[in-house]
């Protein structure tokens, strides 16, 4: 058994890096970026008229220099820049269009009355209003996304407006999920008495498409020859095995016994931690697979998944994943032998976190209430009121 913070950093020592691809801009979202990304433009790329009305040459002075100007037509957003043909001609004028030549101020139609051909101003306006000045939110060639961010939904529309319809970001790894266990059955299925539906397959897969990876389920009885030759293949085909069950003491848990055979290397096997102690962690050194076998309790699987492999993903991916702090509400029993992972909610006006009660890590419905866990390392003295601990927010 290792502590929690050796674990870490074991499974950190085993990133990978899986390369880079383009992909389409469309897929995009929630990947990470693989290259620096600059504007192609100005921004905006032209004096950019902010308002619907009238353009007029206004030339600084303290009202416009006439009252009534000729309209001369109409720029509409889209149509190539016109010219104002003289001083007293206005050019009707629409959001998002060109500035015209020679006109420096929009007069909203709010504030102007037009008759016959001509546009009346109704109050003394000042200059250089509702113009959205080329250059101003920023200039041509300067980085605005930076290799290695996650990209959002705003990311997709600045990655659209520079043009990118293809984006290179880090490739992910191939991930299979397999559940064990002779008590599963699938979710669609009348469970018996003495069975019952898997989920941790679910949350996992959950939890990988949040990372933009599409993880293939697979399920293994807990019956060695099965698992040898399923193992075997899965191993060779994918990056990444995430196991769930079989890796406690129990006469059916064979899970670490049939790696070992695979030629699977053990990084470690029950980390001081709970819950998920039982977590056995390895890599296939010359087929470069890694090996995250979590203990099947729900709560369990989804700690140590959202812990471990987590951290694990992101570094592979060349980010760090900080954990954000919380507050604690409340003393909490410390252990001082083991790390606790506890449940909690987050008090909606200070933030501070509130443990709450469950029935240990087999109560998959705890999991409908909690925001998260606070992970507090093992240690002697209990856990005050006040004290800023890690925080794993449920995904
Ligand atoms: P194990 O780690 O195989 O000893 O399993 C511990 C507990 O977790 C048992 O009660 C299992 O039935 C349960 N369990 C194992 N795998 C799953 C799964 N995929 N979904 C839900 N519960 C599971
Ligand atoms: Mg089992």
């Amino acid at each position: 058994m290792i502590p929690i913070h050796e674990a870490l950093q074991q499974v950190l020592k085993q990133r990978s890096t899986y390369g880079t691809e383009k992909i389409s801009l469309l897929e995009a979202k929630g990947r990470f970026l693989a290259e620096d990304i600059f504007t192609d433009r100005d921004a905006p790329p032209f004096d950019r008229v902010m308002m619907d009305g009238i353009a007029i040459q206004h030339k600084d002075l303290d009202e416009p220099p006439a009252a009534s100007y000729k309209v001369q037509g109409i720029q509409a957003a889209g149509s190539p820049q016109l010219s104002l043909q003289e001083e007293t001609y206005c050019l009707e004028i629409m959001t998002g269009a060109i500035l015209p030549h020679q006109a420096d101020t929009i007069i909203p139609y709010e504030e102007v009355e037009i008759k016959e051909g001509r546009a009346y101003i109704q109050a003394a306006k000042l200059a250089k209003r509702f113009i959205h000045y080329k250059g101003s939110d920023s200039k041509k060639g300067e980085l605005i996304l930076s290799k290695g961010k996650k990209i959002t939904a705003a990311d997709i529309g600045l990655l659209a407006t520079v043009g990118k319809s293809t984006v290179s970001v880090a490739k992910l790894p191939k991930v299979a999920i397999i559940s064990t266990g002779d008590e599963l059955v699938e979710v669609d299925q009348e469970p018996q008495a003495h069975q019952i539906r898997k989920s941790n397959a679910y949350t996992l897969w959950a939890g990988l498409m949040e990372e933009g990876i599409t993880g293939k389920l697979y399920h293994i009885n807990d019956d060695k020859e099965a698992l040898r030759q399923s193992l075997a293949a899965l191993l060779e085909e994918f990056d990444v095995l995430l196991l769930s069950g079989g890796v406690s003491k129990g006469k059916f848990d064979h899970i670490p016994e049939i790696l070992h055979e695979l030629g699977v290397k053990k990084i470690f096997h029950r980390v001081a931690q709970r819950p998920g102690k039982p977590f056995w962690f390895g890599a296939h050194q010359s087929l470069n697979t890694k090996v995250f076998a979590y203990p099947g309790n729900p709560v369990s699987t989804y700690v140590n998944h959202f812990y471990y492999f987590q951290q694990w993903l992101y570094a592979s991916l060349g980010k760090d994943m900080a954990l954000s702090r919380v507050e604690l509400a409340q003393s909490i029993p410390s252990n001082p032998a083991l790390a606790l992972f506890v449940s909690v909610r987050l008090d909606p006006k200070s933030g501070a976190a509130k443990a709450l009660n469950h029935n240990g890590s087999g109560d998959l419905f705890s999991l409908a209430q909690t925001e998260g866990f606070v992970l507090l390392p093992a240690r002697g003295t209990d856990y005050m009121p006040g004290e800023k601990v890690d925080f794993l927010a449920l995904k």
